[in-house]
């Protein structure tokens, strides 16, 4: 089998940030990480999961619900995907990335989603851890913007 494009990038000297993944047709897809591969200690399950929660949630209920499809995390725990439809520019995203960000760390209350009925493991979930890890991210992407975005090759 061939080797799949995203393990071209070089996952030793990426950093915290957004990154532009792949385009299929009008699907583009970006790479949240939060963490430095192999030289970070990844994200814990429960936190990677309520970020997951408040990330949709946030994202479904913007302006820009309708092109949003997926958000989910990547199996490595240092961070997440993101596709959205390309009718939103790098910028769009980037700015909605942070503010999605921004609205975790900041986040109180009840979890979105939180039942047996809603949530395929409703109990594995960590709001401080979320928000903890949030605001780091937050901080990590404050000053990044679309010109940022490209693998370097
Ligand atoms: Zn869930």
């Amino acid at each position: 089998m061939k080797t799949i494009e995203s393990f071209l990038v070089d996952h030793t000297v990426l950093t915290a940030g957004i990154y532009l993944s792949r385009v299929d047709g009008d699907a583009v897809t970006y790479d949240l990480r939060l963490k430095r591969p192999n030289a970070e200690k990844v994200l814990d399950n429960a936190p990677i999961h309520t970020i997951e929660h408040l990330f949709a949630t946030y994202v479904r209920n913007s302006k820009y619900s309708e092109s949003i499809i997926y958000f989910g995390p990547m199996g490595c725990r240092t961070g997440f995907y993101f596709i959205v439809r390309d009718n939103m520019s790098h910028e769009t995203v980037v700015s909605l990335v942070k503010e999605a960000f921004d609205f975790i760390a900041a986040y109180d209350g009840e979890i979105p989603g939180v039942s047996a009925k809603e949530c395929g493991n409703y109990l594995d979930h960590d709001l401080d851890g979320a928000k903890r890890e949030a605001a780091i991210y937050a901080d990590a992407i404050k000053d990044l913007t679309a010109a940022d975005i490209y693998y370097k090759a």
